[in-house]
């Protein structure tokens, strides 16, 4: 199947093309460019846009469920809902995130988190309206005491290759982010060994300093997990993780940016210390995105939901943040244009993960992508081409 969308803009997101034709095969994209560049060749059926905009599906690294469905539960049909309200948001593809849990619990999440992870470009008609899951985020148990926020300290584990091989087996090979807090004892081991299996490495839930966290990048680790959050305040003398994140150009950082749990001046800050390139948002959103406030569940607790703020026994749990929305607290906080905005949610997760059909509207990407009004509000959502 071939398709030609036209729309006023389209924004790869590292150019803005006016008056543009994306041109969709099989849901993979074939063309990109001006109304006048490409050539729909007859036979394609022609999508008009009118005003809207055209960007990368955005893609969540971190997020715990949503619609009422918490990732850590074997439901199907919970999980095809998520995954629909995901696409409503725009999120086109999506680590399904962990959170630190018994040991046995763990590794049966893992089982099925890891029997259904997406393949390739196209989607089938009858998924055609769900984000895809590319994998697992493990954002436990690998955390430090001091800095584990909500996630039970019962359930913590000092890290080691063995335990990581483990719940690397139970999600047969399905794990591709791992936030770990790299002065932890066997964390640096363990860091070594996710490098070995393919998996990427976020510093986070962390307590260390900037010598160890310089420790955690030497050994493999590229990415801070909610920075700022559940990890020491910036001091101006004693540099710790939080000062590493905001001045080394190697990392790439999540923002989880609500003005909830970064403030806006200083998500402000962030965004221009870390630029367009080395900022990634993220969702953290739990169960309860999507829906009216109440009690909803995140791994084994009970969250309680007021005003947009999610909270266990006063500490924050995650959030009902969408990416959508992300992108447009980020373009305000930081009073950048959009296409900026948008490279936050798009390729630079995508780069960051490394995934490289994905992120960026190129000639042979995925046929993910969006369609936006010029206030960033998203109308429609197709994935692999479909529209949902
Ligand atoms: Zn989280």
């Amino acid at each position: 199947m071939l398709s030609a969308f036209y729309a006023a803009r389209l924004c790869t997101p590292l150019e803005v093309i006016e008056d543009a034709c994306l041109l969709v095969r099989d849901g993979t994209i074939e063309a990109v460019g001006t109304r006048a560049a490409v050539a729909a060749p007859s036979g394609a059926k022609a999508v008009e846009l009118g005003d809207a905009w055209i960007a990368p599906g955005l893609l969540d690294i971190h997020v715990h469920g949503g619609a009422g469905h918490d990732v850590m539960r074997d439901d199907p049909a919970g999980r095809q809902a998520m995954e629909r309200q995901m696409a409503r948001t725009g999120v086109t593809a999506y680590l399904a995130t962990t959170v630190t849990a018994p040991w046995d619990a763990t590794l049966a999440a893992l089982e099925h988190l890891g029997g259904a992870v997406a393949g390739g470009a196209a989607a089938s008609s009858g998924d055609s309206g769900r984000a895809r899951r590319l994998g697992i985020h493990l954002e436990g148990p690998f955390l430090s005491h001091a800095r584990r926020g909500v996630h039970p300290p019962e359930h913590l584990v000092a890290p080691t290759p063995e335990k990581l091989d483990q719940m690397w087996q139970a999600a047969q090979g399905a794990i591709r982010l791992l936030t770990i807090a790299p002065e932890v004892p066997g964390a640096i081991e363990t860091i070594h060994h996710a490098r070995r299996l393919g998996i990427r490495v976020s510093l986070g839930h962390s307590d260390a300093d900037a010598a160890t966290a310089q420790a955690g990048i030497a050994a493999g680790g590229t990415q801070t997990t909610h920075t700022f959050n559940a990890m020491p305040a910036l001091d101006h003398r004693v540099p710790n993780l939080l000062a590493v994140a905001l001045s080394d150009r190697r990392l790439r950082s999540e923002l989880i940016c609500d003005g909830i749990h970064v403030a806006p001046e200083v998500a402000a800050f962030f965004l221009r210390a870390k630029g367009p390139e080395g900022a990634i948002l993220v969702t953290d959103g739990i169960s309860a995105t999507g829906m009216p406030p109440g009690r909803y569940r995140l791994g084994g607790l009970e969250v309680e939901v007021q005003d947009g703020r999610c909270t266990f026994e006063g500490k924050l749990a995650g959030s009902v943040l969408t990416l959508d929305r992300a992108v447009r607290n980020a373009a305000k906080f930081a009073a950048w244009p959009l296409p900026t905005a948008l490279r936050l949610a798009t390729r630079n997760p995508a780069e960051a993960m490394g995934w490289q059909t994905r992120g960026e509207l190129a000639v042979g990407a995925t046929g993910d992508f969006i369609v936006l009004d010029g206030g960033g509000v998203v109308r429609r959502t197709y994935i692999g081409g479909l529209e949902g």
